[in-house]
């Protein structure tokens, strides 16, 4: 079956393209992706989402979009996108191995979060280093913890892990923080939280341990290592985009973000795509949900223009 519309993704820029593709009859499948829901099921309380003046949690705002759109008979499919071609219509999917064709794409698979490149880094994720704080800080009751990044979301990590941590320690490579000035105010009042300025991460022990028992931490500006004893490290240093599948056949910058032109349109007509794949820039949950919006609408017209 060549199905109309398939979305890769289910954050809230691929749930809205599904409610707007589904109001429209085009009966979208969407593939739910590797981290289903995207980043808003990592994080707690949503307070800049319009609509909600007492704010509302991630995992249920992404709740509440995935059924508003089952109610209109949007379809949904667990598993990843492990290969596209995009030669010819209809385009081909991998999924776990098995084909989906359709006609046209929307493509809305977010961004990860990146990590450092340590090797010791690497060996000891899952064992003390996390890149989520509202999944993994629990296990960090009264212990002391280092947030590495001087953005938005390495603060609201920050702030987060005060509920659980006994000390929280901002490590960032400069002086100035990158995060907006409203959290920057949140985390300076916070008595729990210090900074490590001006530092970089030079090495995490124990690997031998198989676990974190300390860092070694470079300042920048003195050239200066020293060691701390830490029980948790969380990477809070930004995201990439999830477009390696994409790699040669559609256009991206530099770092691998689709570009898109007159609104959501990809370098091949019929493939669109929506929220963080193609957004360096605002990165906001109602930023994707209104690219979502835009690639539903544009891959509406692009069937009815094309008679599919
Ligand atoms: P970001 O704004 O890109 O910040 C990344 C931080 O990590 C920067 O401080 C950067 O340092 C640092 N960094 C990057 N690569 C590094 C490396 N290799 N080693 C050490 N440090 C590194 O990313 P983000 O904080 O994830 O935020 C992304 C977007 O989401 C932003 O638009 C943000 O406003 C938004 N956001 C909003 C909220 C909210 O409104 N509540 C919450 C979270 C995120 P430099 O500063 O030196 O570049």
């Amino acid at each position: 079956m060549t199905h109309q519309v398939i979305i890769l993704g289910s954050g809230p820029a691929g749930l809205t393209a599904a409610l707007y593709t589904a109001r429209a009859h085009l009966r979208p499948l969407v593939i739910d992706g590797h981290e289903a829901g995207g980043q808003l099921t990592l994080t707690t309380m949503v307070e800049n989402f319009p609509g909600f003046p007492d704010g509302v949690m991630g995992p249920d705002l992404i709740a509440n979009i995935r059924k508003q759109a089952e109610r209109f008979g949007a379809r949904f499919r667990a598993g990843g996108a492990s290969a596209a071609d995009l030669s010819r219509r209809p385009f081909r999917i991998t999924v776990d191995g098995e084909a989906e064709e359709c006609q046209s794409l929307i493509i809305a698979t977010g961004a990860s979060a990146k990590l450092l490149g340590l090797e010791s880094e690497r060996m000891l994720i899952g064992h003390g280093v996390s890149t989520c704080a509202t999944c993994d800080g629990f296990f960090f009751q009264d212990q002391e913890v280092i947030v590495v990044g001087g953005g938005d979301s390495a603060l609201e990590e920050a702030v987060f892990l005060t509920k659980f941590a006994r000390r929280v320690s901002v490590l960032h490579r400069r002086d100035k923080l990158r995060a907006s000035k409203i959290m920057q105010d949140k985390v300076l009042r916070n008595p729990k939280i210090d900074f490590l300025w001006d530092s970089t991460l030079e090495e995490i022990l124990d690997v031998t341990q198989g676990k974190v028992t300390a860092v070694r931490i470079r300042n920048l500006k003195s050239s200066t290592i020293t060691e701390r004893p830490v029980e948790g490290i969380f990477i809070a240093i930004g995201h990439s985009p999830n477009t390696q599948i994409f790699r040669g056949l559609l256009e991206m910058d530099e770092v691998g973000y689709i570009r898109t032109h007159e609104g959501t349109k990809t370098s091949v007509p019929g493939v669109f795509a929506a929220g963080d794949v193609q957004d360096r820039v605002y990165r906001q949950a109602i930023t994707a949900a209104g690219s979502g919006c835009m690639a539903a609408l544009d891959a509406e017209r692009f069937l009815e223009h094309t008679g599919l």
